[in-house]
């Protein structure tokens, strides 16, 4: 009887890639990937560790299975990603109920730690987490009609509050044509969102090619047949360069949806934090995009209550995203983890004043996202719909505004059949919260 394996994925769209090819490792290697662990033969954490709320996520889930362990209801735990390589040596001694580790540079060997571990051999595996990203086939963890498309590896920036360096390498970029090959592979399967990710998609071929390819690599990617929407994950600000701009601004399928992290604005913080580009620099490159593209949504992502915010850098915050009003923002509170540069620094900020900062930029966002909403009543938009929500009685869907899992949806209703995959027109009618309500519009022609 084949080998039952169930895989729980935590963390980010990279991790989710990972993922998704050791499943098809062990698929190809006869094993069978079942959607629960309790009954399976062995269950894979795949690990986000890069601050301490994810290091806990993970850790819970594994003493979740080590229960059904317990109780004869699972065979074995193997623990894969960034938690094992973070703790090395100290993972399998802290965690008796853990049967296997593999680093972030060992997933390639998850069928051989499947079979090891079921013949109780017990170990961690780190291998050299700087080698080249691997290409392999993947089984989607995400509807079949979008995918993400991880282009490099590792990160080369270095950001004071940040581990990832440390836990998964080098910047490193895929050759151009696997990513090609696997993209074109992925929309022959029906795919019709591909969301390029890495850790700084800006950055793409400068390892490999000693030059900036990422505005190449799109243009050759939007002539994909078949492909509808290219999404762009994570630019580095100061990579952003006009060549990058113009190709996106001049093929319709790369959406002019702008993930920009800035983590914060003040100059002082920017650099504690060890971030290229200031402010004057910021500012004026939103503008820039804004008038090269004027539909263009801009999403960011912010950190609260880094050593030595003060309440005059934090005001500056503040005051920037209510001047900006980026409609999308994710806004995280300082973690400060061992082994990052900002960990060792003076003035860390008390978690009762970060919770507070947290807060008051939660609010602010969110009048700046029910600002958004309300222009977007009366435009009639292009929706990927991805099923269908029997508590509302309507379909779901994303306009290119909408990132999976990370931004809100458009709830709509349809005289005729829409199926999750298809697009539509939908003419918005209302918002609710933070999604956005509508009915199709198959009359109106080509919607933005
Ligand atoms: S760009 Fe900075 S925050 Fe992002 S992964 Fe690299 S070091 Fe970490």
């Amino acid at each position: 009887m084949a080998i039952k394996v169930a895989l729980i994925s935590l963390g980010c769209p990279k991790n989710q890639v990972d993922s998704e090819q050791m499943l098809s490792m062990l698929k190809d290697a006869g094993m069978k990937h079942v959607t629960h662990p309790d009954g399976a033969d062995v269950a894979i954490v795949n690990t986000c560790g890069f601050i301490e709320s994810a290091v806990n996520e993970g850790l819970s889930e594994i003493f979740a299975l080590s229960e059904l362990k317990k109780e004869g209801r699972l065979k074995k735990i193997i623990v894969t990603g960034c938690i094992p390589e973070r703790y090395k040596g100290e993972f399998l001694k802290e965690l008796p109920e853990v049967d296997f580790a593999l680093g972030t540079g060992s997933c390639q060997k998850i069928v051989d730690a499947v079979t090891e571990t079921l013949e109780n051999h017990r170990a961690a595996c780190f291998d050299d987490i700087n080698l080249s990203p691997i290409s392999a086939k993947r089984v989607l963890l995400s509807p079949t009609h979008s995918a993400y498309i991880k282009i490099a590896e590792g990160c080369d920036n270095h950001c004071a509050y940040c581990i990832i360096p440390k836990i998964r390498g080098r910047f490193r970029s895929r050759p151009e044509e696997e990513i090609l090959k696997e993209a074109e592979t992925l929309v022959q399967s029906g795919v019709k969102e591909l969301i390029v990710v890495a850790q700084d998609i800006t950055r793409y071929g400068v390892d490999l090619y000693r030059e900036h390819r990422l505005a190449n690599l799109l243009k050759k990617m939007c002539q994909i047949p078949n492909v509808e929407w290219i999404r762009l994950h994570y630019l580095y600000p100061d990579e952003i360069d006009d060549r990058l701009l113009d190709v996106i601004a001049s093929d319709k399928k790369i959406l002019h949806y702008f993930d920009i992290p800035i983590q914060h604005i003040s100059d002082k913080i920017l650099t504690l934090m060890n971030r290229r580009g200031n402010r004057a620099f910021i500012e004026a490159l939103f503008e820039k995009i804004r008038t090269k593209m004027p539909d263009a949504v801009l999403r960011t992502s912010i950190i609260a209550g880094l050593p030595g915010e003060t309440d005059v850098e934090f005001s500056e915050l503040c005051d920037f995203m209510k001047k900006e009003k980026l409609p999308r923002a994710g806004i995280f509170s300082y973690s400060q983890e061992e082994g990052s540069a900002a960990a060792a620094m003076e003035n860390q900020v008390d978690d009762e004043t970060k919770s507070r900062r947290m807060e008051i930029l939660g609010d602010i966002q969110y009048s700046v996202m029910e600002e958004y909403n309300e222009r977007q009543i009366g435009r009639v938009l292009k929706i990927l719909c991805e099923g269908f929500d029997p508590d509302s009685g309507s379909y779901y869907g994303r306009s290119y505004a909408d990132s999976p899992e990370i931004d809100s949806k458009v709830y709509f209703h349809s005289d005729q059949p829409v199926s999750a995959g298809q697009f539509v027109s939908v003419r918005i009618t209302g918002a609710v919260d933070s999604d956005l309500i509508g009915n199709t519009a198959f009359e109106e022609g080509e919607p933005a």
